[in-house]
This record gives C-alpha cells, sequence and structure tokens, in this order.
C-alpha cells in the first residue's frame, strides 16, 4: 500500500496572528515582563503556553491586571467598553485587533450611524463576535445559520445590511445570506468580503485535497473557529472521516487504519512547527510520500502597532 499525505497550502499562521504573536514578544522583550495579555492572543494552545513561559500573563478582563500595567488586547477584537474600562483603570494599552477584523467594525459603526439593521452572521459567545456587536448593540442582530435567518426581526426590513465574522465557512455564510435575501430583498451587502482571505484560502485549499483523502486532521485548538470549519469543509468536500487534533498527542492511530491518503492543514493561529511534529510521526507510519498539490499564494502582512513600531 503506498502511504501519502497530501498538505493543503496555504495553512498555518496568517498575517493578522503573525502580527498579534509579535506584539506580545515584542511588548516583552521592550518592557519585559508581565506583559497582560486580555483574553487568548490568538486561539491557539501551543502559542498562549509558550508566551506564558516568556512572561505574558493571560487574563479575562481589564480589572484582573493591576491599575497601570501594560495590556495588549487580542487578535479578535474588542468592544469600545472595553477601551473605556482599560482608560478607566489607567492601563497602556496595546490594540493587537486584526485589521480586517477592525474592518468589520468599521463597517459595523458605519452602517448603524446611517440607520442600518446589521445582521451579523456568526457564532454567538466567539469573542469576536461580542467585539464587533458591542460597536452598535441596539442594532446588530447576530444570525447563526440559515434557520436564525428565519425568525431574526428588524425595525425596517428595506434598510437592512448583513456583515459576517471573519472566520465563517464561507458555503455556509452564504447560504444563511440566501436565506436573508428571501426574507429581506433590499438586503444590502457589505462593500468587500469580510470573510477573511486566510479563512477562504485556507477552506479552498483543503476543499481540493479532501476528495482524494480517505482521512484529513486539521491542526487548531478547538476555541479556534478558523480550525473548526476547516474540518466541517473536509467532510462537506468530500472525505470521509475528519479531526481536528491541537498537536500529535491527540492523534488517535485507529483513524489511519486502512487509510492510504491523508490530507493535513492547520488554522490560521497554528504555528507550523506542530504540522512538522504530525508528519514526523505520520512518515513513522509509513506516510513518506508528502505531496502539495497546488497554492494560492498570500502576500497579506500587517504593520505592527505604532507603540512598538516607533521607537
Ligand atoms: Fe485576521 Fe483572518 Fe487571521 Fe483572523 S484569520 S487574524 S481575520 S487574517
Amino acid at each position: 500500500m503506498s502511504s501519502r499525505i497530501l498538505l493543503a497550502s496555504p495553512r498555518g499562521y496568517c498575517a493578522g496572528v503573525d502580527r498579534a504573536v509579535q506584539v506580545v514578544e515584542q511588548a516583552l522583550a521592550r518592557w519585559g515582563p508581565p506583559v497582560y495579555v486580555r483574553h487568548e492572543i490568538v486561539h491557539n494552545k501551543y502559542v498562549v503556553r509558550a508566551l506564558e513561559a516568556k512572561g505574558a500573563v493571560f487574563v479575562d478582563q481589564c480589572h484582573q491586571a493591576p491599575p497601570g500595567a501594560r495590556v495588549i488586547f487580542s487578535a479578535h477584537g474588542i468592544a469600545p467598553d472595553v477601551h473605556d474600562e482599560a482608560a478607566a483603570r489607567h492601563l497602556r494599552t496595546i490594540d493587537a485587533t486584526c485589521p480586517l477584523v477592525t474592518k468589520v467594525h468599521k463597517e459595523a459603526l458605519r452602517y448603524a450611524e446611517a440607520g442600518y439593521d446589521i445582521l451579523l452572521i456568526g457564532h454567538a459567545g466567539h469573542e469576536e463576535v461580542i467585539g464587533t456587536m458591542g460597536e452598535a448593540p441596539d442594532r446588530i442582530h447576530l444570525v447563526n445559520g440559515p434557520d436564525e435567518a428565519a425568525t431574526v426581526s428588524v425595525r425596517d426590513p428595506d434598510k437592512v445590511v448583513w456583515l459576517s465574522q471573519t472566520t465563517l465557512s464561507v458555503d455556509e455564510a452564504m447560504a444563511t445570506v440566501e436565506a436573508l435575501k428571501a426574507r429581506f430583498p433590499a438586503l444590502v451587502a457589505p462593500p468587500g468580503d469580510d470573510i477573511c482571505y486566510a479563512t477562504q484560502n485556507r477552506q479552498q485549499a483543503i476543499k481540493e485535497i479532501a476528495p482524494h483523502c480517505g482521512l484529513v486532521l486539521v491542526v487548531g485548538s478547538t476555541n479556534s473557529s478558523n480550525s473548526r470549519r476547516l474540518v466541517e469543509v473536509a467532510l462537506a468536500a468530500g472525505a470521509p472521516d475528519a479531526h481536528l487534533i491541537d498537536t500529535v498527542s491527540e492523534l488517535d492511530e485507529a483513524w489511519l487504519t486502512g487509510v492510504e491518503t491523508i490530507g493535513v492543514t492547520s488554522g490560521a493561529s497554528v504555528p507550523e512547527i506542530l504540522v512538522t511534529q504530525l508528519l514526523d510521526h505520520l512518515a513513522a507510519q509509513g506516510y513518506t510520500d508528502i505531496e502539495t498539490p497546488s497554492t494560492i499564494a498570500e502576500p497579506q502582512t500587517f504593520a505592527l502597532p505604532r507603540s512598538l513600531s516607533h521607537g
């Protein structure tokens, strides 16, 4: 039996995650520990533990950091009241929100100010959704899938716009948009894609590979929305089996039984070392032939926040 790996490309770190991790590392290098970080800087356990080991202290809320402390806000974005709370506590803040999340916040604010009701397609409780909804809580209604599109209520059906979380499944989000359009024919679309380039590219790459695999392994943490979506996309694209694993230690050897071709990818918050460890392990099981069928170029990079990029 020939055993091979189809390795998705692109995979792993996106520009927003790379920037957020750099923000914490550079803050630690410049000011020394402790540097407080509100929420997991990115949704990956390995990254969070590594930064903790360097002196980052992760907290759930601003009031858990001492007055005057240096606090970094995570890549997922925050509601305006968090800025207010930080100011009241005299925290010195650095905002590592991904610029593509900030773009959605600005869209939400702009449409709210123009009198629209905003239908935000996303998952309840996700940090990004909480942050975006905080921009205009009275105007934004969360819609989690086509079923909720049937029940959401707005003030004026002729003045509605949809926006979305950046890390959704593209196909599922579009199904929700169609359901919303059926109810609100005047529904306005956002000016550009809200589902970010990294989410779309990683989904596209695994979609191409999945039909040729007996098993797809997605490296990523369970609280990572884009990683979880990769499992769903792989299954929808024809992979008979797909699993999310934080590290190779979570691999169940039984999954490999009778599998000739394994698809491998990783979420946007996953460092490549975790993929390398998985590939090394699979090589020892005979999966030594690694192919990357195609790739999508990702030239995107984001500048660091001004407080770190200037002396
Ligand atoms: Fe930004 Fe997209 Fe990466 Fe999220 S997944 S940090 S929105 S580039």
